[in-house]
C-alpha cells in the first residue's frame, strides 16, 4: 500500500487537483494501479448543499455521492469510475465517530480528537487504499496547511506514515512561488514559510510542487531545496499551463515519475505518456473552431460549470476543434450584449441548475436556439425548460412552466417526481447518480452513443410531467431515452431541427479524454456544420 498526500500551502486555489491527477497521471503511465481520494476539511456532509458560487459545481458519482468537483478531475485524469469512499468530509468523519460512539462502540471511554477522530480518518484513508487494490492512492488534503480544519488530517497523516515507513508514505506540498519587484524576482520565501507550518505538525514533505506564472529558475529551485530540505529532484516546477493536460508531461520532464518510483521501490517501465500525448496534441493544435454559448447563473465562476467545459475539450479534441466559450449571464438576456452573443453562437448550452432566478433568460435562449435552428442541448434545468418553452411557444400554453418556479401555474409540464413529494431534508435526497435509460432505435442520441442501453448520472428533483407526454410529442417534440421503467423522460430531440436535444441526466460527468460525452460531441459537431453552413 503506496499512499501519497497532496498538501497546500501559502493559499488555496494552487491546483491541488489538478497536481494529484497529474501524479496520479504519470504513474499509471508506467503500468500501475493508480486511485484518488479528496479530503475536504469542511463541517457540511458532503458537497450536495455547497453553493456553487463558492465551491465550484457539484460533481456526482455513479453511486449517487455529491462530491467535490475534484473527483471529476482524478476521474477524467485516471479513467476511474470512484465511490463516496474517495470523498471524506469532516461530515463524515465526526459522524461516523458519533455514530460509533451513540452504539457503544467505545466502551465507556472519553471520545476525543486524538486518538478517536485521527483513528476515523486513517481507516477511511486506508479503507480506500486497500478497498481499491491500487497501488498508489493519491489523497488530496484541501484547504491549505494552518487552517485550523486540517489539523487532525494532518496529524492522522503524521501517524500514518510513522506506521507504514516514509517510503510508503509521502507528501507532496504544493506552493505559490510570485514574481515580484522590477527584477521580475522569483520569491520563495511564502513556500519557506508554508513548509515550516507543515513541518511545525511534524510533517516533512518529500516533494515541493511550486506554483509559479513562469518555469521556476535554477537558483529558486535550488533556494527552495536547501531552505525546505528536500532534494533539488524534488523541486518541481508547475508553470501556469495553457491547458490542465499539459501538467502531467511538466511532471514527467522533470524527473518527478522517476524520483516516486525510486523513492517506493517501485521498479520503473518506461513511460507510456504516448496516448496522453496524442490527445494533448489534438486539444492543442486545432484545425477548426466553433464558439458555443453557456447560457447560465454563475458565468464568472468558471468551476462552476466545470465539466461542461472538460467535455467539450474532449468533444473538439476528437473534432478537430477548438471550442471558444461564449458566456451569458442568464438574467441579462434582454439586453443587446445578449442578443449579440446569441447571434454569434454557433451552438447553445443550457447546464442544470435550481432556484427561478433567470429562469426566462434561459427560455428566450432556448426559443431562439429552436426558431434560429441553432445547435441546441440543454441539460437537467436545461432539458425541462426546452419543454417549457416549447409549451409555451408551440402548443400556445402561454403560463407553462416547472412547479418548481411556479406551483399555481394551469400548464406544469415539469413536475416534481412522485417519490420526491414527501422528502424534506435537503441533503443527497435528489433523484441521484447513475440511472439506466433506454435509447430509441434511429434517433440522434442512437446514433452518437452507438447504444440503446446506456447509463448516465443523475441530479434531479423534477421532472417531465407525465400527463403531457403524449401531446409534446405530437408536435414534434419526442422523448427518445427513457428510464428503464419506461416512466421517466430521460431525452428529448425536435423533429426538423438539424441538432436539438435536451437530457434529464448529466452526461458532462462521464467526459473523458479520448471518450467525449456523446451529446457534447453532438453539439460540436453539430456546431461545426452550423458554422460552415453559415459562413458558405
Ligand atoms: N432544478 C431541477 C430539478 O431539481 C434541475 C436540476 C438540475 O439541473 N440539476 O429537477
Amino acid at each position: 500500500m503506496k499512499i501519497i498526500v497532496v498538501s497546500g500551502g501559502v493559499l488555496s486555489g494552487l491546483g491541488k487537483g489538478i497536481t494529484s491527477s497529474s501524479i496520479g497521471t504519470v504513474l499509471k503511465a508506467r503500468g500501475l494501479k493508480v486511485t484518488a481520494m479528496k479530503i475536504d476539511p469542511y463541517l457540511n456532509f458532503d458537497a450536495g448543499t455547497l453553493n456553487p458560487f463558492e465551491h465550484g459545481e457539484v460533481f456526482v458519482l455513479d453511486d449517487g455521492c455529491e462530491a467535490d468537483l475534484d473527483l471529476g478531475n482524478y476521474e477524467r485524469f485516471l479513467d476511474v469510475n470512484l465511490t463516496s469512499d474517495h470523498s471524506v468530509t469532516t461530515g463524515k468523519v465526526y459522524g461516523s465517530v458519533i455514530e460509533k460512539e451513540r452504539t457503544g462502540n467505545f466502551l465507556g471511554k472519553t471520545v476525543q480528537i486524538i486518538p478517536h477522530i485521527t483513528n476515523e480518518i486513517k481507516s477511511m484513508i486506508s479503507n480506500v487504499a486497500i478497498g481499491s487494490g491500487a497501488d498508489v492512492t493519491m489523497v488530496e488534503l484541501g484547504g491549505t496547511v494552518g487552517d485550523i480544519e486540517s489539523m487532525p488530517y494532518l496529524e492522522a497523516m503524521r501517524q500514518m506514515r510513522s506506521e507504514l515507513g516514509h517510503d510508503s508514505f509521502l507528501f507532496v506540498h504544493t506552493t505559490l512561488v510570485p514574481i515580484l519587484g522590477s527584477h521580475h524576482e522569483q520569491k520563495t520565501k511564502p513556500t519557506q514559510h508554508s513548509v515550516k507550518e507543515l513541518r511545525s505538525v511534524g510533517i516533512q514533505p518529500d516533494v515541493i510542487v511550486a506554483r509559479c506564472a513562469k518555469p521556476l529558475d535554477d537558483g529558486a529551485k535550488s533556494k527552495i531545496a536547501l531552505f525546505c530540505d528536500v532534494p533539488l529532484q524534488a523541486v518541481v516546477s508547475a508553470p501556469d499551463a495553457k491547458s490542465i493536460y499539459q501538467v502531467p508531461i511538466f511532471l514527467e520532464e522533470q524527473g518527478l515519475t522517476d524520483y516516486l518510483l525510486n523513492r517506493m521501490g517501485i521498479e520503473s517501465k518506461p513511460d507510456g505518456l504516448a496516448g496522453w500525448k496524442g490527445f494533448l496534441n489534438r486539444v492543442m493544435n486545432p484545425k477548426h473552431e466553433v464558439k458555443i454559448l453557456l447560457v447560465g447563473k454563475y458565468m464568472e465562476q468558471r468551476d462552476s460549470y466545470m465539466s461542461h467545459y472538460e467535455a467539450f475539450t474532449h468533444a473538439g479534441a476528437e473534432l478537430e476543434t477548438r471550442v471558444k466559450f461564449l458566456r451569458m449571464e442568464s438574467e441579462e438576456i434582454d439586453r443587446d450584449v445578449s442578443r449579440a452573443l446569441l447571434e454569434e453562437a454557433d451552438g447553445i448550452l443550457i447546464p442544470g441548475g435550481f432556484g427561478s432566478r433567470g429562469i426566462e433568460g434561459k427560455i428566450e435562449a432556448i426559443r431562439y436556439a429552436r426558431e434560429n435552428k441553432v445547435p441546441f442541448l440543454g441539460v437537467c434545468l436545461g432539458f425541462q425548460l426546452a419543454n417549457v418553452e416549447f409549451a409555451r411557444n408551440v402548443l400556445g400554453m402561454g403560463d407553462a412552466n416547472s412547479t418548481e418556479f411556479d406551483t399555481h401555474t394551469a400548464h406544469p409540464v415539469v413536475d416534481i417526481l412522485p417519490e420526491q413529494r414527501s422528502v424534506t431534508k435537503m441533503g443527497a435526497t435528489m433523484r441521484l447518480g447513475a440511472q439506466p435509460i433506454l435509447v430509441e432505435k434511429g434517433s440522434t442520441a442512437e446514433r452518437l452513443y452507438g447504444a440503446t442501453e446506456i447509463t448516465e448520472r443523475h441530479r434531479h428533483r423534477y421532472e417531465i410531467n407525465p400527463h403531457y407526454i403524449d401531446t409534446i410529442q405530437q408536435k414534434g417534440l419526442r422523448y427518445t431515452g427513457r428510464s428503464a421503467d419506461g416512466k421517466r423522460m430521460e431525452i428529448c430531440e425536435l423533429k426538423g431541427h438539424p441538432f436539438f436535444i435536451g437530457s434529464q441526466f448529466h452526461p458532462e460527468f462521464k467526459s473523458r479524454p479520448g471518450r467525449p460525452a456523446p451529446l457534447h460531441f453532438g453539439l460540436v459537431e453539430a456546431a461545426l456544420r452550423y458554422r460552415s453552413e453559415r459562413d458558405g
